[in-house]
């Protein structure tokens, strides 16, 4: 990560063409990742024109897991929390380009249940949460790190508490959000999990998955309409000193950012894509003004998603934003403007 922190680092992964798409004949022609792993090319046939983009770091159809993790630096990314400064991962992209694999990383069966183990196709969320407890374990001996999590879904600008399943009932008006004195925004009644190893953190977050179906049942909150946010929060008290810092990591797994779910024409659909709508569009306007060191006109209320992103991407703050790509042409349009939303991030 570098050094200013008003940046967001932003990178590109495309996923490979799944074997069911090309049995189908399914292909890409439209989108080429460059051997500089730096930028990828766009081709528009109609005009005969291609154009560049160029990120902090892109991933073609053969990085694994593991590659990822160790370009993104992650390891580096924990340190700072565990230093005190608080950081946000997020995937950004069309459902299926590859969010939740690039996140969790786990198979789903037919009933949609996540199988949980562990093999080299596990995602950034177990790895992180992994580096962080192990960071940790090796920090200095006065220092005392307490750590907890939550983990919580937004959906049509209600909270839900994905570790809480009395939450996620039918008609389920959500959790408040609040805000205390120094303009931080929480949210109320959330069910608070102590961790002391690694494991047991990514037990919490594992349930919350499982949690995540009931959600999509009785609420309808499906992953492509909703944002799911887990939460570490680390306490760090230094005995002799006797000072406590506090710092939190933010793992983000956004809802769909296609058109179609940003379209509805009337009810429910229409209620959805329109929250889903303002939210990704205050995190871009959120994200351009932190760009542009404009710390005082940072629109963070303008949606429940930034509200509680707000200490973990503006300030001293690491930021990281993941643009998925599904490469065929069939998702050419919605593949684009994931290119073009994620430039206007870097
Ligand atoms: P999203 O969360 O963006 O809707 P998913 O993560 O569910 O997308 O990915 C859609 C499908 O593509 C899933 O079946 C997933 O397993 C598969 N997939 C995504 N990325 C990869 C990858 N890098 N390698 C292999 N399969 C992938
Ligand atoms: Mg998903």
């Amino acid at each position: 990560m570098e050094e200013n922190r008003t940046r967001i680092e932003v990178v590109v992964r495309v996923r490979p063409i799944l074997p069911e798409e090309s049995r189908q004949g399914l292909i890409n022609s439209r989108i080429q990742p460059e051997t500089d792993k730096k930028s990828l090319v766009v081709k528009f046939p109609e005009s005969k024109q291609q154009k560049r983009f160029k990120f902090d770091d892109v991933f073609d159809e053969s990085s694994t897991q593991e590659e990822l993790f160790a370009r993104l630096k992650l390891n580096s990314l924990v340190k700072k929390v565990v230093e005190g400064f608080n950081a946000t991962v997020f995937t950004y992209g069309p459902t299926g380009s590859g969010k939740t694999f690039t996140m969790e990383g786990y198979e789903y069966d037919k009933g949609l249940k996540p199988i949980i183990k562990e093999n080299e196709n596990i995602g950034l969320v177990p790895r992180t949460v992994k580096a962080l407890f192990d960071e940790i374990k090796q920090s200095e001996s006065q220092v005392e790190y307490t750590v907890n999590c939550t983990y919580i879904q937004i959906y049509n600008e209600n909270i839900y508490d994905l570790l809480n399943p009395a939450q996620l009932t039918p008609n389920s008006p959500g959790l408040k959000m609040r805000w205390n004195k120094s303009d931080e925004f929480y949210v109320e009644n959330l069910c608070i999990f102590p961790c002391f190893t690694y494991q047991e953190a990514l037990s919490h977050f594992n349930s919350g998955l499982r949690n995540k179906i009931m959600a999509s049942h009785n609420i309808n909150s499906t992953s492509s309409r909703s944002h799911s946010i887990f939460s570490l929060n680390l306490e760090a008290l230094d005995k002799e000193e006797g000072r406590i810092v506090s710092s939190r990591l933010q793992l983000v797994d956004l809802a769909g950012s296609e058109k179609t779910a940003m379209t509805g024409n009337e009810g429910l659909a229409l209620k959805e894509s329109i929250e889903i709508n303002k939210a990704l569009f205050t995190l871009r306007q959120v994200i351009t003004t932190l760009a542009e060191n404009n710390e005082a006109f940072v629109p963070y209320r303008n949606s429940k998603l930034t509200s509680l992103l707000k200490q973990s991407i503006g300030g001293n703050s690491y930021c990281l934003m993941i643009a998925c790509i599904s490469p065929i042409d069939t998702f050419f349009e919605d593949n684009h403007s994931t290119l073009n939303y994620a430039i206007q991030a870097g």
